[in-house]
Protein backbone atom coordinates (compact mmCIF):
# COMPACT_ATOMS: atom_id res chain seq x y z
CA UNK A 1 0.00 0.00 0.00
CA UNK A 2 1.26 3.64 -0.78
CA UNK A 3 2.09 5.61 1.70
CA UNK A 4 1.49 9.11 1.44
CA UNK A 5 4.60 11.44 2.26
CA UNK A 6 4.18 13.63 5.14
CA UNK A 7 3.60 17.31 3.51
CA UNK A 8 5.32 20.17 4.64
CA UNK A 9 2.87 23.43 3.70
CA UNK A 10 4.97 26.01 2.27
CA UNK A 11 2.14 28.36 1.10
CA UNK A 12 3.26 30.78 -1.25
CA UNK A 13 2.66 33.48 1.13
CA UNK A 14 1.11 33.75 5.04
CA UNK A 15 -0.87 36.67 5.13
CA UNK A 16 -1.89 36.30 8.78
CA UNK A 17 2.18 35.95 9.33
CA UNK A 18 2.26 39.30 8.39
CA UNK A 19 0.31 40.79 11.01
CA UNK A 20 1.66 38.40 13.66
CA UNK A 21 5.04 39.46 13.26
CA UNK A 22 5.18 42.29 15.37
CA UNK A 23 1.61 42.11 16.60
CA UNK A 24 1.77 43.86 19.80
CA UNK A 25 4.00 46.95 18.24
CA UNK A 26 1.17 47.40 15.63
CA UNK A 27 -1.79 46.99 17.72
CA UNK A 28 0.20 49.49 20.40
CA UNK A 29 0.87 51.96 17.03
CA UNK A 30 -3.02 51.62 15.82
CA UNK A 31 -3.73 52.70 19.51
CA UNK A 32 -1.52 55.55 20.12
CA UNK A 33 -2.16 57.04 16.56
CA UNK A 34 -6.34 56.18 16.83
CA UNK A 35 -6.00 57.86 20.57
CA UNK A 36 -5.11 61.34 19.10
CA UNK A 37 -7.48 60.91 16.28
CA UNK A 38 -5.20 60.51 13.79
CA UNK A 39 -6.83 59.44 10.87
CA UNK A 40 -6.18 61.53 8.05
CA UNK A 41 -2.85 63.51 6.94
CA UNK A 42 -1.04 63.51 10.09
CA UNK A 43 2.43 64.16 11.61
CA UNK A 44 2.90 60.53 10.88
CA UNK A 45 1.93 60.97 6.93
CA UNK A 46 5.31 63.20 7.32
CA UNK A 47 7.54 60.88 9.32
CA UNK A 48 7.16 58.13 6.80
CA UNK A 49 7.59 60.67 4.12
CA UNK A 50 11.17 61.78 6.14
CA UNK A 51 12.04 57.86 6.07
CA UNK A 52 11.39 57.18 2.28
CA UNK A 53 13.61 60.35 1.57
CA UNK A 54 16.21 58.64 3.78
CA UNK A 55 16.60 55.49 2.12
CA UNK A 56 16.00 56.88 -1.81
CA UNK A 57 17.89 59.99 -1.01
CA UNK A 58 15.22 62.02 -2.72
CA UNK A 59 14.54 65.69 -1.83
CA UNK A 60 10.15 64.60 -2.39
CA UNK A 61 8.57 62.01 -1.37
CA UNK A 62 4.60 61.88 -1.00
CA UNK A 63 3.03 59.26 0.69
CA UNK A 64 -0.36 57.56 -1.92
CA UNK A 65 -2.96 55.77 -1.48
CA UNK A 66 -1.25 52.73 -3.97
CA UNK A 67 1.48 52.56 -6.62
CA UNK A 68 -1.32 52.66 -9.31
CA UNK A 69 -2.49 56.39 -8.41
CA UNK A 70 0.84 57.02 -7.50
CA UNK A 71 2.36 56.49 -11.49
CA UNK A 72 -0.96 58.26 -13.13
CA UNK A 73 -0.56 61.35 -10.65
CA UNK A 74 3.09 61.36 -11.25
CA UNK A 75 2.00 61.35 -15.07
CA UNK A 76 -0.02 64.35 -15.07
CA UNK A 77 2.05 65.87 -12.70
CA UNK A 78 4.29 66.02 -15.77
CA UNK A 79 1.77 67.06 -17.94
CA UNK A 80 1.09 63.79 -20.45
CA UNK A 81 -2.18 63.13 -21.47
CA UNK A 82 -4.40 62.61 -24.17
CA UNK A 83 -2.22 62.03 -27.82
CA UNK A 84 0.59 61.15 -25.64
CA UNK A 85 2.37 57.42 -25.66
CA UNK A 86 3.96 56.11 -22.47
CA UNK A 87 6.42 52.75 -23.37
CA UNK A 88 6.47 50.49 -20.96
CA UNK A 89 7.62 46.89 -20.47
CA UNK A 90 5.44 44.12 -21.38
CA UNK A 91 6.58 42.24 -18.55
CA UNK A 92 5.22 44.05 -16.24
CA UNK A 93 1.57 44.20 -14.17
CA UNK A 94 -1.15 45.78 -15.55
CA UNK A 95 -1.37 48.47 -13.26
CA UNK A 96 1.38 50.11 -14.96
CA UNK A 97 -0.32 50.16 -18.27
CA UNK A 98 -3.51 51.11 -16.09
CA UNK A 99 -1.84 54.24 -14.81
CA UNK A 100 -0.80 55.76 -18.07
CA UNK A 101 -4.58 54.93 -19.19
CA UNK A 102 -6.08 56.84 -16.01
CA UNK A 103 -3.72 59.56 -17.14
CA UNK A 104 -5.46 59.70 -20.23
CA UNK A 105 -2.47 58.36 -22.55
CA UNK A 106 -1.96 55.18 -24.58
CA UNK A 107 0.40 52.87 -23.35
CA UNK A 108 3.04 51.14 -25.27
CA UNK A 109 4.04 47.39 -24.55
CA UNK A 110 7.71 46.66 -25.57
CA UNK A 111 10.10 43.46 -25.10
CA UNK A 112 12.23 42.44 -22.38
CA UNK A 113 15.81 42.06 -22.42
CA UNK A 114 17.89 38.90 -21.48
CA UNK A 115 17.60 39.81 -17.76
CA UNK A 116 13.49 40.06 -18.88
CA UNK A 117 13.58 43.92 -18.16
CA UNK A 118 12.44 46.77 -20.57
CA UNK A 119 14.76 46.48 -23.48
CA UNK A 120 16.69 49.38 -24.45
CA UNK A 121 16.73 48.87 -28.42
CA UNK A 122 13.10 47.41 -28.65
CA UNK A 123 12.18 50.89 -26.61
CA UNK A 124 14.12 52.76 -28.97
CA UNK A 125 12.06 50.72 -32.13
CA UNK A 126 8.97 51.55 -30.59
CA UNK A 127 9.24 55.53 -30.25
CA UNK A 128 6.70 57.15 -32.53
CA UNK A 129 6.58 61.42 -32.36
CA UNK A 130 3.94 60.73 -30.09
CA UNK A 131 6.04 59.30 -27.64
CA UNK A 132 6.60 61.51 -24.40
CA UNK A 133 7.52 58.87 -21.97
CA UNK A 134 9.32 55.54 -21.25
CA UNK A 135 8.59 54.02 -17.79
CA UNK A 136 10.84 50.79 -17.65
CA UNK A 137 9.94 48.85 -14.24
CA UNK A 138 11.70 47.47 -11.70
CA UNK A 139 10.45 43.79 -12.07
CA UNK A 140 11.17 41.27 -9.00
CA UNK A 141 13.03 44.02 -6.70
CA UNK A 142 16.25 44.12 -9.64
CA UNK A 143 16.99 46.95 -11.47
CA UNK A 144 16.19 47.68 -15.44
CA UNK A 145 19.76 48.50 -18.06
CA UNK A 146 19.16 52.61 -17.08
CA UNK A 147 22.18 53.55 -18.38
CA UNK A 148 21.22 52.15 -21.84
CA UNK A 149 17.25 53.84 -20.80
CA UNK A 150 18.20 56.65 -20.05
CA UNK A 151 20.88 57.03 -22.96
CA UNK A 152 17.36 56.68 -25.38
CA UNK A 153 15.28 58.99 -23.50
CA UNK A 154 18.08 61.35 -23.51
CA UNK A 155 18.42 61.28 -27.68
CA UNK A 156 14.76 61.07 -28.06
CA UNK A 157 13.87 64.22 -25.07
CA UNK A 158 11.36 61.53 -23.47
CA UNK A 159 10.50 61.65 -19.49
CA UNK A 160 11.94 58.86 -17.76
CA UNK A 161 9.90 57.48 -14.65
CA UNK A 162 9.78 54.60 -13.00
CA UNK A 163 7.47 51.65 -11.73
CA UNK A 164 9.27 50.81 -9.24
CA UNK A 165 7.11 48.86 -7.43
CA UNK A 166 8.65 46.21 -6.26
CA UNK A 167 12.12 47.92 -5.66
CA UNK A 168 12.36 50.07 -2.45
CA UNK A 169 16.23 49.81 -1.30
CA UNK A 170 17.21 48.41 -5.06
CA UNK A 171 20.16 49.82 -6.70
CA UNK A 172 22.09 49.97 -10.17
CA UNK A 173 25.73 51.51 -9.49
CA UNK A 174 24.85 52.66 -6.45
CA UNK A 175 21.69 54.52 -7.46
CA UNK A 176 18.23 53.90 -5.70
CA UNK A 177 15.49 52.79 -7.52
CA UNK A 178 12.85 55.30 -8.13
CA UNK A 179 15.64 57.97 -8.47
CA UNK A 180 16.69 57.53 -12.31
CA UNK A 181 14.45 59.94 -13.85
CA UNK A 182 11.70 62.58 -13.02
CA UNK A 183 10.03 60.47 -10.39
CA UNK A 184 9.70 56.95 -9.01
CA UNK A 185 6.45 55.06 -7.88
CA UNK A 186 6.62 52.21 -5.01
CA UNK A 187 3.78 50.28 -3.89
CA UNK A 188 3.26 48.80 -0.33
CA UNK A 189 0.67 46.00 -1.21
CA UNK A 190 1.06 43.42 1.69
CA UNK A 191 3.29 41.16 -0.65
CA UNK A 192 5.63 44.08 -1.18
CA UNK A 193 9.18 44.50 0.32
CA UNK A 194 8.07 46.35 2.45
CA UNK A 195 4.63 45.28 2.92
CA UNK A 196 1.45 46.98 4.70
CA UNK A 197 -1.95 45.53 6.26
CA UNK A 198 -3.77 46.95 3.03
CA UNK A 199 -3.25 49.27 0.47
CA UNK A 200 -0.45 52.25 0.13
CA UNK A 201 2.31 53.75 -1.98
CA UNK A 202 4.58 56.46 -2.73
CA UNK A 203 6.03 58.18 -5.51
CA UNK A 204 9.85 60.17 -4.77
CA UNK A 205 11.07 62.69 -7.26
CA UNK A 206 13.46 65.64 -6.64
CA UNK A 207 11.73 68.20 -9.01
CA UNK A 208 9.61 71.07 -6.35
CA UNK A 209 7.02 71.44 -9.13
CA UNK A 210 6.07 67.52 -9.72
CA UNK A 211 6.35 66.93 -5.72
CA UNK A 212 4.18 70.12 -4.85
CA UNK A 213 1.39 68.97 -8.35
CA UNK A 214 1.30 65.18 -7.12
CA UNK A 215 0.53 66.57 -3.12
CA UNK A 216 -2.09 68.83 -3.83
CA UNK A 217 -4.08 66.42 -6.20
CA UNK A 218 -3.44 63.68 -3.87
CA UNK A 219 -6.03 65.56 -1.73
CA UNK A 220 -8.80 66.96 -4.00
CA UNK A 221 -6.48 70.07 -5.59
CA UNK A 222 -5.69 71.32 -2.04
CA UNK A 223 -3.09 74.03 -1.61
CA UNK A 224 -0.08 74.33 0.96
CA UNK A 225 -3.24 75.88 2.93
CA UNK A 226 -5.40 72.94 2.77
CA UNK A 227 -8.08 74.09 0.86
CA UNK A 228 -8.74 74.29 -2.77
CA UNK A 229 -7.90 77.53 -4.70
CA UNK A 230 -10.96 78.90 -5.74
CA UNK A 231 -8.82 79.73 -8.81
CA UNK A 232 -7.79 76.21 -9.52
CA UNK A 233 -7.14 75.06 -12.86
CA UNK A 234 -6.40 71.42 -11.61
CA UNK A 235 -8.82 67.96 -10.95
CA UNK A 236 -7.41 66.54 -8.40
CA UNK A 237 -9.04 63.28 -6.74
CA UNK A 238 -8.51 61.36 -3.81
CA UNK A 239 -5.53 59.26 -2.92
CA UNK A 240 -4.58 59.81 0.29
CA UNK A 241 -2.64 57.60 2.21
CA UNK A 242 -4.11 56.09 5.55
CA UNK A 243 -2.85 58.38 8.32
CA UNK A 244 -2.62 54.96 10.73
CA UNK A 245 -1.50 52.90 7.85
CA UNK A 246 1.34 55.39 7.24
CA UNK A 247 2.55 55.26 10.86
CA UNK A 248 2.78 51.33 11.03
CA UNK A 249 4.55 51.62 7.61
CA UNK A 250 7.05 54.23 8.52
CA UNK A 251 7.88 51.69 12.01
CA UNK A 252 7.92 48.98 9.55
CA UNK A 253 10.28 51.32 7.32
CA UNK A 254 12.48 52.68 10.33
CA UNK A 255 12.70 49.35 12.26
CA UNK A 256 12.98 46.14 10.12
CA UNK A 257 12.95 46.63 6.34
CA UNK A 258 17.29 46.15 6.44
CA UNK A 259 17.20 43.31 8.37
CA UNK A 260 13.93 41.97 5.98
CA UNK A 261 15.79 42.94 2.60
CA UNK A 262 19.00 40.79 3.97
CA UNK A 263 16.72 38.33 4.98
CA UNK A 264 15.25 37.71 1.50
CA UNK A 265 19.08 38.29 0.17
CA UNK A 266 19.78 35.32 2.58
CA UNK A 267 17.03 33.00 0.93
CA UNK A 268 17.46 34.22 -2.43
CA UNK A 269 21.53 32.43 -1.75
CA UNK A 270 19.97 29.85 -0.48
CA UNK A 271 17.76 29.06 -3.58
CA UNK A 272 20.56 29.82 -5.92
CA UNK A 273 22.90 26.86 -4.64
CA UNK A 274 19.98 24.32 -3.96
CA UNK A 275 19.82 24.86 -8.08
CA UNK A 276 22.93 25.82 -9.15
CA UNK A 277 23.39 22.32 -10.95
CA UNK A 278 20.33 22.24 -12.55
CA UNK A 279 20.40 22.94 -16.30
CA UNK A 280 16.95 23.43 -17.10
CA UNK A 281 16.61 25.69 -14.75
CA UNK A 282 17.73 29.70 -15.44
CA UNK A 283 17.47 31.45 -11.83
CA UNK A 284 18.28 35.17 -11.04
CA UNK A 285 21.34 36.57 -10.12
CA UNK A 286 22.71 35.37 -6.86
CA UNK A 287 22.68 38.26 -4.25
CA UNK A 288 26.31 39.90 -5.01
CA UNK A 289 26.72 38.24 -8.02
CA UNK A 290 25.93 41.42 -10.14
CA UNK A 291 28.80 44.02 -9.01
CA UNK A 292 26.23 46.92 -10.49
CA UNK A 293 23.45 45.67 -8.63
CA UNK A 294 22.23 45.65 -4.93
CA UNK A 295 18.52 43.37 -5.51
CA UNK A 296 16.11 43.40 -2.97
CA UNK A 297 14.37 40.12 -4.19
CA UNK A 298 10.53 41.36 -4.15
CA UNK A 299 10.50 37.39 -5.95
CA UNK A 300 12.17 34.63 -6.94
CA UNK A 301 11.72 33.85 -10.60
CA UNK A 302 12.74 31.34 -12.20
CA UNK A 303 12.40 29.82 -15.75
CA UNK A 304 11.97 26.48 -17.18
CA UNK A 305 10.59 24.80 -20.45
CA UNK A 306 8.18 22.02 -18.06
CA UNK A 307 7.37 25.11 -15.73
CA UNK A 308 3.61 23.87 -15.61
CA UNK A 309 4.63 20.11 -15.05
CA UNK A 310 7.10 21.74 -12.27
CA UNK A 311 4.26 23.47 -11.05
CA UNK A 312 2.18 20.76 -10.12
CA UNK A 313 4.63 18.66 -8.86
CA UNK A 314 5.90 21.31 -6.59
CA UNK A 315 1.85 21.89 -5.74
CA UNK A 316 1.59 17.77 -4.37
CA UNK A 317 5.21 18.70 -1.88
CA UNK A 318 2.77 21.32 -0.23
CA UNK A 319 4.41 24.46 -1.86
CA UNK A 320 2.90 27.03 -3.78
CA UNK A 321 3.87 28.98 -6.77
CA UNK A 322 2.26 31.65 -9.07
CA UNK A 323 2.51 32.54 -12.34
CA UNK A 324 3.40 35.93 -11.93
CA UNK A 325 0.42 38.32 -12.79
CA UNK A 326 -1.31 35.25 -13.57
CA UNK A 327 0.61 34.71 -16.16
CA UNK A 328 -0.16 36.73 -19.06
CA UNK A 329 2.41 39.77 -20.46
CA UNK A 330 0.26 43.31 -20.99
CA UNK A 331 0.51 43.06 -24.93
CA UNK A 332 -1.22 39.49 -24.54
CA UNK A 333 -4.27 41.36 -23.16
CA UNK A 334 -5.64 41.73 -26.86
CA UNK A 335 -9.29 43.32 -25.56
CA UNK A 336 -7.67 45.68 -24.13
CA UNK A 337 -6.52 46.73 -27.89
CA UNK A 338 -2.75 46.14 -27.86
CA UNK A 339 -1.51 44.60 -31.21
CA UNK A 340 2.22 44.32 -30.57
CA UNK A 341 3.95 40.74 -30.49
CA UNK A 342 7.38 41.15 -28.65
CA UNK A 343 8.58 37.73 -28.94
CA UNK A 344 11.03 37.60 -26.07
CA UNK A 345 7.83 38.21 -23.84
CA UNK A 346 6.24 35.95 -25.77
CA UNK A 347 8.81 32.86 -24.46
CA UNK A 348 8.89 34.41 -20.85
CA UNK A 349 5.56 34.06 -20.07
CA UNK A 350 5.18 30.34 -21.35
CA UNK A 351 8.01 29.77 -18.87
CA UNK A 352 8.24 31.69 -15.59
CA UNK A 353 7.49 30.70 -12.09
CA UNK A 354 7.81 32.25 -8.96
CA UNK A 355 8.98 30.14 -5.77
CA UNK A 356 7.94 31.52 -2.21
CA UNK A 357 10.00 34.56 -1.28
CA UNK A 358 9.33 36.37 1.83
CA UNK A 359 11.28 37.40 5.08
CA UNK A 360 8.96 35.37 7.26
CA UNK A 361 10.12 31.48 4.94
CA UNK A 362 12.56 29.39 7.68
CA UNK A 363 15.45 27.98 6.46
CA UNK A 364 13.27 24.65 6.39
CA UNK A 365 10.65 25.97 3.86
CA UNK A 366 13.59 26.79 1.26
CA UNK A 367 14.99 23.92 1.67
CA UNK A 368 11.91 21.68 1.18
CA UNK A 369 11.50 24.00 -2.03
CA UNK A 370 14.70 23.38 -3.27
CA UNK A 371 14.76 19.88 -2.60
CA UNK A 372 11.32 19.24 -4.42
CA UNK A 373 12.57 20.62 -6.96
CA UNK A 374 15.89 18.27 -7.32
CA UNK A 375 13.55 15.75 -7.03
CA UNK A 376 11.83 17.04 -9.94
CA UNK A 377 14.96 16.84 -12.20
CA UNK A 378 15.89 13.73 -10.96
CA UNK A 379 18.78 15.63 -8.87
CA UNK A 380 20.42 13.99 -5.63
CA UNK A 381 19.15 15.35 -2.01
C1 LIG B 1 2.22 45.83 -7.17
C2 LIG B 1 2.58 46.48 -8.45
C3 LIG B 1 1.89 47.60 -8.92
C4 LIG B 1 0.63 48.10 -8.29
O1 LIG B 1 0.80 48.59 -7.00
P1 LIG B 1 -0.50 48.98 -6.15
O2 LIG B 1 0.08 49.58 -4.91
O3 LIG B 1 -1.23 47.69 -5.88
O4 LIG B 1 -1.29 49.93 -6.94
C5 LIG B 1 2.35 48.21 -10.07
N1 LIG B 1 3.41 47.74 -10.74
C6 LIG B 1 4.09 46.65 -10.32
C7 LIG B 1 5.29 46.21 -11.09
C8 LIG B 1 3.69 45.98 -9.18
O5 LIG B 1 4.35 44.89 -8.79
Amino acid sequence: MAVPRPVRKVPFFDWAALFREHRDDYVRIFAETADRGGFILQRDVEEFETALRGVTGSRHAVALADCTNAMSLGLRALGIGPGDEVLIPSHTFLATAQAVVYAGATPVPVDIDARNLMDAAATEAAITPRARALMPVQVNGTTADMDALGDVARRHGLALVEDSAQALGATYKGRQAGTFGAWGAFSFYPSKTLGGFGDAGALVTDDDEIAAGVRAMRNHGSGVDKVIPADTTVWGTNSRIDNIHAAILAYKLTRHYDADIARRRAIAARYDSALADIEEVARPAAPGADPERFDVFQNYEIETRRRDALRAHLAEDGIGTILQWGGTAIHQFRGLGFTQTPPRADAFFRRCLLLPMNHLLSDDDVDHVGASVRRFFGRPA
